[in-house]
């Protein structure tokens, strides 16, 4: 099923983009055997990286988002192409805090003071980098800093995961509202009128079948010429696509020395795939092939 939807009005005032990502947050959260916290903070990063992924312009091209703090989570790292595959991990997935005043939480204080950076490969020589400091840690506030900042771009961005008594994720979606070039007033207006209104995200999405459904919930009241029209269903889900080639160019590229230590010292290698927690087991000969190749470059 479609999870996401890009939608714009008819006076082409904003772009919204739009996920129900319950299902991608809570396999996230098996996964990771990640804590309410935990889960909270990555599953924002994951569904604000997938939909940032949802404006790349080709499907094999990639981004990264990554939230580095001094708080416990230390780093966030989400991925996602223009595929809307997306995976992501959290440093510590143990990380737990006293709830916030508003019984919501503490995003903000699990990420701390930091950076957030984007990177996008585009396929380009360079990849794209752009980098700011958070304003909160919160995740959405940043992004939206991150948008104006980086990428002159203002934007409304709203992300929200809840769990539920039973520890499973309940609600998880996000929305990034891009203002367009030449955009009118009076929509400007009546948006940010709507956009202060609104509850969390996560209080809408149980009562919704679907994000177009959720879409009407937002801004189906918007004046008609105003009111969101669906361009495009796409759908974001959790896929990690690591395998053993990969791994192998991995330890292949940790270099000569390195690899030498690992056969004389380990008599092989075991590495784990941050996102998806996968191992991988090399043996003695296997490393030694790995190194005659290493030796070759
Ligand atoms: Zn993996």
């Amino acid at each position: 099923m479609n999870n996401t939807i890009i939608a714009v009005d008819s006076s082409g005032s904003y772009r919204l983009y739009l996920a129900i990502t319950t299902e991608m947050v809570q396999e996230a959260k098996i996964i990771h055997n990640a804590t309410n916290l935990a889960t909270a903070a990555l599953g924002r990063v994951l569904t604000a990286a997938g939909l940032m992924g949802l404006m790349l312009k080709d499907e094999d091209c990639t981004l990264t988002l990554q939230v580095k703090g001094d708080g416990p989570a230390a780093e966030i790292l989400a991925s996602a192409d223009g595929r809307g595959r997306v995976k992501g991990y959290i440093a510590d997935p143990d990380v737990e805090l006293p709830l916030k005043a508003d019984g919501k939480l503490d995003v903000g204080g699990a990420v701390g003071k930091g950076t957030l950076t984007v990177i996008k490969d585009l396929k380009l020589k360079e990849p794209y980098l752009g980098r700011i400091n958070l304003v909160s840690g919160e995740i959405a506030e940043d992004l939206a800093h991150y948008f104006l900042l980086s990428e002159q771009q203002p934007s409304s961005v709203a992300l929200g995961v809840r769990i539920g008594p039973d520890l499973n994720v309940q609600a998880a979606g996000g929305m990034i509202l891009q203002v367009l070039p030449g955009a009118e007033e009076e929509c400007l207006d009546a948006l940010e009128e709507r956009i202060a209104a609104l509850r969390s995200l996560t209080e809408y999405i149980p009562q919704v079948n679907s994000p177009a459904e959720l879409m009407d919930r937002l801004l189906g009241d918007m004046p008609p010429a105003y009111r969101p029209q669906v361009l495009e269903e796409r759908s974001l889900r959790w896929h990690c696509g690591c395998n053993t080639k990969r791994m192998e160019k991995a330890l292949i590229s940790i270099g000569e020395k390195d690899l030498v230590h690992l056969i004389e010292e380990d008599g092989g290698a075991e590495i784990i795939c941050h996102f998806c927690l996968k191992k991988y087991k090399f043996g003695r000969e296997k490393l030694e092939a790995l190194l005659r190749e290493a030796r070759n470059e």
